[in-house]
């Protein structure tokens, strides 16, 4: 024991590789437009530039938008003012 068996590692990196494809493989679907294998996360064919629709993309509520909005500017307009409180501070 201890001593690596390099048959065995070579195994384990292809087995690993295979994964590694299969998981991709999972992910590619046709382009509508051009039929070239994109990824099903991606917005826009990087072949034709085609506009697709990501899988399991469901468009945002437009009150949850509009929360997460006014949300992200609470949070600037805090840290404006937490940057400008501790500018004062540390100027006297
Ligand atoms: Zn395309």
């Amino acid at each position: 024991m201890g001593k690596k068996d390099p048959e065995r590692e070579e195994q384990k990196a292809q087995e690993r590789a295979q994964k590694r494809r299969a998981q991709i493989e999972k992910h590619l679907v046709e382009c509508p437009h051009c039929g070239e294998k994109v990824l099903d996360h991606m917005t826009k064919c990087p072949k034709c530039g085609g506009v697709l629709v990501p899988r399991g993309y469901t468009p945002m509520d437009p009150k949850t938008e509009r929360t997460l909005k006014i949300v992200g500017w609470v949070i600037g307009i805090a840290a404006v003012i937490v940057f400008i409180v501790l500018t004062i501070v540390y100027n006297q």
